[in-house]
């Protein structure tokens, strides 16, 4: 699937919209989840959950605060990555 933000081919184990779709049911755009260099900045406000991942900082976009979501994220992550290889 492509990316909705930068319109590259995004691998199954770097999509944001596989992750939630994990976690909600719903269906979303395919997106990149990690930033990859020089091409798409990714989902950082997803992404900042996961080790090594810096903080979501953009001004009015959506941040999720709350612990219980980032280990939901981390989780279902290294699922995502189990499932998809
Ligand atoms: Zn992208």
């Amino acid at each position: 699937m492509k990316c909705d933000r930068c319109g590259k081919e995004v691998d199954s184990r770097n999509d944001a919209s596989l992750l939630l779709s994990y976690i909600t049911d719903l269906r979303y755009e395919s997106r990149h989840l990690l930033p990859v260099v020089a091409q798409c900045l990714g989902s950082p406000s997803l992404a900042q959950y996961l080790p090594g991942q810096p903080r979501d900082t953009r001004p009015g976009g959506p941040h999720y605060n709350d612990q219980k979501f980032g280990s939901t994220i981390r989780e279902t992550y290294k699922l995502l990555q189990q499932e998809s290889r």
